[in-house]
C-alpha cells in the first residue's frame, strides 16, 4: 500500500489501530466461508463514527476501494478483503448508545454483538428478535448488511423488520440517516434498499432497533416422521391451520444421526425426518397451539410426538439442532454449506431433487431447514483428500441453488450473495434487472468503491469521472465494465 495512505490512516485512528504486518493481516483474509481468501492491503480499526467517516473520505479522495467487516462470521464471502484496498473493521464500535424502554427501542453501534442487545434488555422483559445461530458472535452491522434471519424469524420477521433507522457513511464520505424512529416516514424506503445490500452501499455506524416483549410461555414439540415428505406436509398443514410457531426446524435422517451421535439429545435415529416446533405466547394460547400441533403432526404420520416437559429438556432438544454443523465432522472431513429458499410447499420436491442430484454426483447431502420459511441449508459432504471431490461438491452445491430457483425460490435465504453466489445471480434476474440494481448502487456509490467485487457477476461502473481518462483498476482487472 502507498506509504502516504498508511500515514494518513494512522493520523485518523491512531497508529496502533492500523495493521500492516503480514501476521496481523492474515487473520482477516476470509470470513467463515474460508474457500475465498485474500490478504487485505491494510486493516483499519476505527474507534468512532467520525473516524469511519474520515477513513472513507480518504479512500474516496485517493480512489482506494474498501470493505467493511463486522465479526467475519458471514457465509458468502461478503467480508473477503481486497489486496489493493482498506479493510474497515467495525468491532471497536461496540457501544450501546441509548435504551428507550418506553418505546421499546435501542440504539447501538455496528460492532455490538447480536445477543448482547437481548442481554441488555432482558431484565425489562424485552428482546431483539432476529436470532442467527451465530448470534453470540455476529455483529449488528453485519446482520443489517446481510438482512440476517434465524430460527425465530418465521413468527417475528427478519432483520429488516426490526431496524427502524441507521446512520450510514456513504462511499463518498457523507454521513446520512436512513429511516426514522417513528413508523411510516414519507418518501422512498431507502432504509429498505440499504438493509441486505451486503456492504456495497456504505458503512453502518449506528442503528436504532425495535425490541419485542419476551413471551410469557414457551413450549417445544419434537415430532419424528418416516419420511421428509410427511414432515414437509406437516409444516404446511400447521401454518394452514392458522398457527404461527415461533420456529419450525427440520432435520433429515443423516443430520439426525450425526447430531444424536454428537449430543445425545434423544432424537430417534431411525426417523426419516425430525421437526422441532416451538410455540410461544400467553399460557392458554401456547397450550391450545401445542395440542393442535401434536394433532396435525399425528395426522401427517408422526411416530410419537413429544412435548418437552421442562426447560432443561427443551434446551437439550435445541442443543441437538444447534450442533448440526459441528456434528457433520462425524460424517465427513469437510462440508460445503449452502443456503437456498423455496416456497415452503415446494420443500418435499426440493429434497427429492437434492437426493437424486447427490446420487448422481456420488456424494452425500445432509439437510437442515428453517422449514417454516422454506429456507434450506444443505450440507454437501466431501473429502478434500480425494482428487476431484471438492470440485464435485461445489458443483453439486450450485445445482441445488439452481433447483431452488426452478422451484420458485432464490439462491439465498439469509446468508447473502457475496463472492460465493454472484455467478448465480443471472439465474434469477434478467440483464435488465441486474442493470437496474447496479444503477441503484451507483446512486450510493458512484465510484464503485464500497465492497466492489461482491454481489454482481460483472460490476458495471457508473461512467467516467471528470478529468483525463484513467482506466479504473476494476476495468483493468477485467471484472468491471463502464455504463
Ligand atoms: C455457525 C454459523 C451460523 C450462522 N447462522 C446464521 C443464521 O442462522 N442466520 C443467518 O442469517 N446467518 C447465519 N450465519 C451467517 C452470519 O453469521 C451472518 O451473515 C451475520 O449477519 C454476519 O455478521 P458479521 O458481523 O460476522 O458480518 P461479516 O461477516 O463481518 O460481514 C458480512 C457482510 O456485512 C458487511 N458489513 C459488516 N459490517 C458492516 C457495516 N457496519 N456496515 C456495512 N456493511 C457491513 C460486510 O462487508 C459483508 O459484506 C451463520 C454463520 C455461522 C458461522
Amino acid at each position: 500500500m502507498d506509504p502516504r495512505l498508511i500515514s494518513d490512516l494512522r493520523a485518523i485512528v491512531g497508529p496502533e489501530w492500523v495493521l500492516t504486518s503480514l501476521e496481523a493481516r492474515v487473520t482477516y483474509r476470509s470470513d467463515a466461508l474460508t474457500a475465498y481468501q485474500a490478504l487485505p492491503g491494510v486493516v483499519v480499526l476505527p474507534g468512532a463514527a467520525e473516524e469511519v467517516q474520515a477513513v472513507v473520505r480518504l479512500c474516496a479522495r485517493e480512489g482506494v476501494p474498501f470493505v467493511a467487516r463486522g465479526s467475519g462470521t458471514g457465509l458468502s464471502g461478503g467480508a473477503v478483503p481486497l489486496e489493493q484496498g482498506v479493510l474497515l473493521v467495525l468491532s471497536r464500535l461496540n457501544r450501546i448508545l441509548a435504551v428507550d424502554l418506553e418505546n421499546a427501542q435501542i440504539t447501538v453501534e455496528p460492532g455490538v454483538l447480536n445477543l448482547e442487545v437481548s442481554r441488555r434488555v432482558a431484565s425489562a422483559g424485552l428482546f431483539y428478535a432476529p436470532d442467527p445461530s451465530s448470534q453470540q458472535v455476529c455483529s449488528i452491522g453485519g446482520n443489517i448488511a446481510e438482512n440476517s434471519g434465524g430460527m425465530h424469524c418465521l413468527k417475528y420477521g427478519f432483520t429488516t423488520h426490526h431496524v427502524l433507522a441507521v446512520k450510514v457513511v456513504l462511499p463518498t464520505g457523507e454521513l446520512v440517516r436512513l429511516g426514522s424512529r417513528t413508523l411510516q416516514p414519507p418518501g422512498y424506503d431507502l432504509l429498505g434498499v440499504f438493509i441486505g445490500s451486503e456492504g456495497t452501499l456504505g458503512v453502518v455506524v449506528e442503528a436504532t432497533l425495535r425490541l419485542v416483549r419476551l413471551p410469557e410461555a414457551v413450549q417445544l414439540v419434537m415430532a419424528a416422521f418416516p419420511t421428509v415428505e410427511e414432515a414437509g406436509a406437516a409444516v404446511s398443514a400447521i401454518i394452514a391451520a392458522g398457527i404461527i410457531p415461533a420456529a419450525i426446524e427440520l432435520m433429515d435422517q443423516l443430520c439426525i444421526q450425526a447430531t444424536e451421535e454428537a449430543v445425545h439429545a434423544g432424537y430417534p435415529r431411525e426417523a426419516g425426518a425430525l421437526l422441532l416446533i416451538e410455540l410461544d405466547g400467553s399460557p392458554p394460547e401456547v397450550a391450545a397451539d401445542t395440542s393442535a400441533v401434536v394433532e396435525v403432526c399425528q395426522r401427517h404420520g408422526a411416530l410419537a410426538p413429544r412435548v418437552a416437559t421442562s426447560p432443561a429438556e427443551r434446551a437439550l432438544l435445541w442443543k441437538g439442532r444447534k450442533s448440526a454443523l459441528p456434528a457433520m465432522g462425524r460424517l465427513a472431513p469437510a462440508y460445503y454449506l449452502q443456503d437456498g429458499v423455496v416456497p415452503r410447499t415446494a420443500l418435499p420436491a426440493l429434497l427429492r431433487r437434492i437426493a437424486s442430484l447427490a446420487a448422481a454426483a456420488g456424494l452425500r447431502v445432509a439437510n437442515v431447514l428453517h422449514a417454516g420459511d422454506g429456507n434450506l441449508h444443505p450440507l454437501v459432504l466431501y473429502d478434500p483428500r480425494v482428487p476431484g471431490e471438492t470440485a464435485r461438491a461445489e458443483e453439486l452445491a450450485g445445482q441445488i441453488l439452481l433447483a431452488c430457483v426452478e422451484l420458485g425460490g432464490s439462491i439465498t435465504g439469509e446468508h447473502g450473495v457475496g463472492l460465493d453466489k454472484k455467478r448465480y445471480l443471472p439465474a434469477m434476474f434478467s440483464e435488465t434487472d441486474i442493470e437496474t440494481m447496479q444503477r441503484v448502487r451507483c446512486a450510493f456509490d458512484p465510484a464503485w468503491q464500497s465492497n466492489p467485487d461482491k454481489l454482481f457477476p460483472t460490476p458495471r461502473l457508473c461512467g467516467e469521472r471528470p478529468g483525463p481518462y484513467r482506466p479504473h483498476p476494476l476495468v483493468e482487472a477485467g471484472v468491471a465494465t463502464l455504463f
